[in-house]
């Protein structure tokens, strides 16, 4: 499976290892801790780096905020894919409103 990740929708390198923070983590949407459960539907790939900002937050609140980081150029640097650079459209992912 060659997923995409589902914070911050941009593709995933699974030749990259940990500690790398674009190396792949499996989230859980519903932290445990919150009585989330480790099933198909409660998981989903994505960046180690996206999975730390989530934290135990909502995969909503997490999308914002890896979207506003991403914005402002506090996401790490993509040193090993030089072409990872894909556009970022806010608008889409705040209901295209505002
Ligand atoms: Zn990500």
């Amino acid at each position: 499976m060659q997923a995409d990740c589902y914070i911050c929708f941009r593709p995933i390198d699974y030749t990259l290892r940990s500690p790398n923070p674009y190396s792949f983590v499996i989230d859980e949407t519903i932290p445990l801790a919150r009585g989330g459960t480790l099933t198909h539907d409660n998981s989903g790939p994505a960046h180690r780096w996206c999975n730390a900002i989530k934290g135990t937050h909502s995969l909503a609140w997490a999308r914002d905020r890896v979207a506003w980081l991403i914005a402002h150029g506090q996401a790490p640097q993509h040193d090993t894919t030089p072409s990872a650079s894909t556009p970022i459209r806010c608008s889409n992912w705040f209901g295209g409103g505002e």
